[in-house]
């Protein structure tokens, strides 16, 4: 293509897609690979003398890189759940397949750029995901979704949403294991393990990735798969953003008929029960097709809600989910449903605008009565702790307090580990019970308030757990807090955080994903 007709090209393309947008910079084209951006006001002139990885990238793909004041930049630096999570990148990177990735890892290497990486946006830490003063690359458009031929698979690319994943498959009558809400992205959740609706049946959500295309730190795409770079699989599974970028992961599929699945709510007079319920589940679950995720919410008075699930088309209120049937409910949608409308109607939950926080631990019990001592002890700090949250604070800023549990049951565990090992290193031989303090709020002056109140929470938590014999290091990713990032890996088992680490240096022996991609639960920044 001759220069004129680039350059006519690249200004419609421009004006398109909204680049430097109200007062536009101008762009001269030389060559395809030479492009000077000539600023308009001081203050682009400020930001993209500041920035040269955005140099670097409108360089060599311009019409991928989108800076403040364009729509494009406007949109994507909104998609994320939590206000929190909001920051000021110097420019938006949308690359739009592998190669591109990886020319932009080249490239931000080249002028020591920091960058933040975003999937579906639904880790609510600040910066976990987003950046100031660097480049946010978001996958929005590396969109590969197709099934093998035998249909045992399917390629997806980082820009889904699970919602979307599951009504895609409908037509198909296939599912995957993925997020029980449908906004929640696909590449955070299958990076972080990944608690599923068919956990009990399959294990954790990336027990079921047979493969994973990744951008390493020299820019070049890879496989990661049981035959080749196995150490690269395993650390993908659950190792988070310390090894490269995925640009596609390949899942097993299943048959994804219907299911009885609904939100049951029960007063507050039965919580007591609500609890033994949990510890009951926990230990004694022994169909894989049930699936509960209960909580207890703060109000006046409180509520418990549990989300009950059981993967089939034909059969209610199995006896795994007596324990929370047989209690009375004030309201009830069990009902059968396909996994898409089941994941949208969980998706109620997911308010805009606000602010959010989830904060994570564990115990690992062997009785129902450690499983209930446990259960009871987090319940009453949690709640206890409240009062002192809304001295604080207006309590009308606060939209929602509330904890949940995570059974990871034996039935669970024997599943994951029947398909081979995962970074998180659970015992299959164990029953773990992850909880998650969530707190949702308006009013950004308050973020340091509600850290600290749920920190400390956590330690007091820890305290008594630890005292009752019952405490366990592990955090579950998907519900932890930045505060818990220090020493987080080393809260998985089998000295896990080590191999991690070790496998973290070999294929990143620069530490471009630790130095340069500084956000989330880094290995780094984990030594605790
Ligand atoms: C309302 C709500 C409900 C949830 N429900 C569930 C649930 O049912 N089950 C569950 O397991 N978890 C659940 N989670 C937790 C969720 O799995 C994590 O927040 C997860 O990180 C979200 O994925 P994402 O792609 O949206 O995240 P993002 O915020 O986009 O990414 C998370 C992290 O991964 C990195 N990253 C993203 N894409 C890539 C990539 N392609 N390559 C390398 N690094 C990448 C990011 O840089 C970031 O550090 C829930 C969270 C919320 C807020």
């Amino acid at each position: 293509m001759h220069t004129s007709t680039l350059l006519g090209a690249a200004l419609q393309l421009c004006a398109l897609l909204g680049i430097f947008a109200g007062a536009a910079a101008k762009i001269e084209l030389t060559s395809r690979s030479n492009i000077i951006v000539q600023p308009q006001t001081s203050a682009q002139a400020a930001e993209i003398t500041r920035n040269s990885g955005c140099i670097g990238l409108t360089a060599a793909s311009w019409a991928l890189v989108f800076y403040p004041g364009s729509e494009v930049y406007h949109y994507e630096n909104q998609e994320f759940w939590s206000l929190t999570e909001i920051l000021a990148p110097s420019c938006v990177f949308r690359p739009t397949n592998a190669q591109e990735v990886g020319n932009a890892v080249k490239i931000l290497q080249t002028t020591n750029t920091k960058f933040a990486v975003r999937g579906g946006g639904h880790m609510g830490i600040a910066g976990a995901n987003n950046i100031n003063d660097g480049v946010l690359m978001v996958l929005s458009n590396i969109t590969t979704f197709r099934l093998s031929q035998d249909q045992t698979v399917l390629s997806v690319g980082p820009s889904y949403k699970w919602g979307d994943v599951y009504g895609l498959l409908q037509p198909s009558g296939l599912a995957v294991q993925g997020g029980r809400l449908s906004p929640i992205g696909v590449p955070g959740l299958l990076l972080g393990g990944g608690i599923s609706f068919y956990g009990n049946e399959r294990g954790f959500a990336c027990d079921d990735v047979v493969n994973y295309e990744i951008i390493l730190a020299d820019g070049s795409v890879q496989d990661a798969n049981k035959s080749f770079n196995p150490d690269l699989y395993f650390a993908l599974k659950g190792g988070s953003s310390n090894f490269g970028i995925i640009t596609r992961f390949d899942i097993e599929t299943f048959p994804g008929l219907k299911v009885w699945a609904g939100v049951y709510s029960i007063s507050a007079e039965y919580i007591t029960a609500f609890l033994e319920a949990i510890a009951n589940y926990s230990m004694n679950a022994k169909d894989p097709k049930s699936a509960v995720i209960p909580a207890v919410v703060a109000g006046d008075p409180n509520i418990a809600a549990v989300i009950l699930f059981y993967n089939s088309d034909t059969v209610g209120f199995p006896d795994d989910l007596l324990p929370f049937t047989n209690i009375p409910s004030i309201s009830s949608t069990l009902a059968f449903k396909t996994l898409q409308q089941f994941s949208d109607e969980t998706a109620v939950v997911v308010v805009p605008d606000l602010n959010d926080l989830f904060a994570s631990g564990t115990i690992r019990v062997t009785s129902y009565q450690q499983a209930l001592t446990g259960i009871n002890l987090i319940y009453n700090i949690f709640f206890d702790r409240i009062p002192l949250l809304y001295s604080q604070m207006p309590k009308e800023n606060i939209t929602i307090i509330e904890i949940d549990w995570e059974p990871i049951t034996s039935l669970w565990l024997k599943a994951s580990a029947a398909k081979g090992p995962n970074a998180l290193g659970l015992d299959p031989t164990q029953i773990y019970i992850c909880y998650a303090q969530v707190v949702e709020w308006t009013g950004s002056q308050y973020n340091r308030i509600v850290y600290d109140w749920a920190a400390e929470n956590e330690k007091t938590i820890t305290d008594a757990t630890q005292e009752a014999g019952i405490y366990d290091p592990f955090h579950y990713m998907g519900d932890s807090a930045g505060f818990q990032i220090p020493g987080f890996y080393n809260g998985y088992g089998l000295g896990n955080g080590a191999k991690l680490e070790a496998i973290s240096r070999k294929y990143d022996p620069k530490r471009v994903f630790q130095n340069l991609m500084p956000g989330g639960f880094k290995l780094a920044h984990s030594e605790g």
